[in-house]
């Protein structure tokens, strides 16, 4: 069993800020101790990583992504090899991706088949969440044995009528029985059939550029559904998790729920907090780079996301990552906005750009931790073993160089898309080096890591039920 030392780092946790060494022997972390210290001192070990002047954090939990996704006629461009090494390379050591049924099919078929894509090809420790398209009596009942089996949480949508939409009813048999096996809600909260009108109304009247999808999926469609789907998870007596929480009405019906003692949580994603309507405007078709749903909001929005994330209204931040390559997908369509597959790249980006948050004083480093890695392996069962850096925990860490320059880039990224959302954008900080389970992945400029290295996590339910 190899032993491997982290020296003289700032080890940072959800919880703490200590200085000390870190001891882990194969894949799990097993003690840490005072920097300097007699026992720190004391311990030998074949590998010994330099960490003065960093900081040692938790690897990042992606709690939303979406490699290979079927979307639009076309399929997300980053596969699981490709989309785990780059978020290996920005700091991520765990991603939850969303396995798809489809209609007419079970939930175990789509579970297979996304467990078949995945096993063998991660760079990192990966898990499912389960999208229910097609609420059936049959596959209520599923939902009890995937609980069991370790994936513990269902994605609904309110939005994309025809393809994953299920109406009030079938979102309210599943809160019912997420209420009895322990499984989580997510929920896609936008208004999907009003949305359409507005659609077809849009296009009818020649407006067919990608700045038009921010407008028909308008802000107020966003607070509804998040009300509805609210009110419904509290009609049901079950838990609600919303993905990719955009707006500032959305986010206020989230934090009136709060208030009133409900079991709701909210994410937000990376790009609500640093871009806006302005890049969906941009001229030439390029606005089609940061078509995704939500949509992007004016400016504003920012402030009030990131005051949700300090108030804890909002507790995790994910990327969503489904990435459309500009050439050939977002492309797709050009003179009808509707036809622009939905999803921005972002897995590799998201440790650096919340901590450039840091960095700017939105936020602290204990919060980019919460936020980032902690809070996240909490709510979907995988804490402590994920998400912290404490004795039995595995070694997925992250020695993180906070003086580091970067310049976003599509030239430097990793990910398998044509472009960044960020392109230009210079950011402090930056991960030197990413150990998965123990073994070193990403070592300042070289990638170390294998596909197959990664392995399946089954999850404990939710872990903030009260
Ligand atoms: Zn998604």
């Amino acid at each position: 069993m190899t032993r491997t030392v982290i020296r003289g780092g700032l080890v940072i946790t959800a919880a703490e800020e200590v200085a000390a060494d870190v001891l882990i022997e194969g894949e799990q972390v097993v003690a840490l101790a005072a920097t300097g210290s007699w026992v720190a001192e004391g311990w030998s070990a074949e590998r010994v990583i330099d960490a003065s002047g960093k900081y040692v954090i938790p690897g990042g939990v992606d709690a939303h992504t979406h490699m290979e996704l079927p979307f639009g006629g076309t399929a997300a461009s980053d596969t699981f090899e490709t989309g785990t090494r780059a978020a290996a390379w920005g700091g991520t050591t765990t991603i939850v991706d969303f396995a798809v049924q489809s209609v007419g099919r079970s939930l175990r078929e789509g579970l297979d088949a996304w467990q078949a894509k995945a096993e063998g090809n991660c760079a990192i420790d990966y898990a499912f969440h389960m999208i229910m398209s097609d609420v059936t009596e049959n596959s209520l009942k599923e939902m009890d044995l995937l609980v069991d089996e370790g994936v513990t949480s269902f994605k609904l949508f309110m939005a994309y009528p025809g393809v994953f939409y299920s109406d009030d009813g079938k979102i309210l048999r599943a809160m019912q029985q997420g209420a009895d096996n322990g499984g989580l809600v997510m929920m896609h909260a936008e208004n999907g059939i009003a949305i359409d009108v507005l659609v077809e109304q849009a296009l009818a009247a020649g407006r067919t550029d990608p700045r038009y999808h921010g407008e028909v999926r308008h802000e107020l469609l966003e607070a509804e559904a998040t009300h509805r789907a609210i009110r419904l998870a509290e009609v049901a007596g079950s838990p609600l998790y919303v993905v990719h929480v955009s707006s500032e009405s959305a986010l206020a019906e989230l934090a009136a729920a709060r208030d009133r003692g409900l079991n709701v949580f909210g994410e937000t994603c990376p790009q609500y907090l640093f871009l806006s309507t302005d890049n969906l405007a941009e001229p030439a078709f390029e606005g089609a780079k940061y078509v995704c749903s939500t949509p992007l909001r004016p400016e504003e929005h920012q402030v009030a996301l990131w005051r949700g994330l300090r108030t804890n209204d909002l507790q995790v931040v994910s990327t969503d990552h489904c990435p459309f390559c500009f050439s050939g997908q977002k492309e797709l369509g050009r003179g009808d906005f509707s036809k622009i597959p939905n999803g921005l790249p972002g897995v590799e980006n998201r440790m650096d750009l919340l901590h450039q948050a840091v960095v700017e004083g939105r936020i602290s480093r204990r919060r980019w931790v919460e936020i980032a890695a902690a809070t996240p392996a909490r709510m979907f069962g995988l804490y402590p073993r994920k998400g912290t850096i404490a004795p039995g925990s595995d070694a997925d860490i992250v020695v993180y160089d906070p003086n580091a320059t970067q310049t976003m880039s599509a030239a430097t990224h990793h990910m398998n898309v044509d472009y960044s959302a960020y392109e230009g954008l210079v950011v402090r900080g930056k991960a030197a080096t990413v150990l998965s389970r123990g073994t070193v992945v990403v070592e300042g400029d070289t990638y170390l890591g294998r596909a197959g290295h990664g392995r399946y996590q089954a999850r404990a339910t939710c872990q903030y039920l009260i």
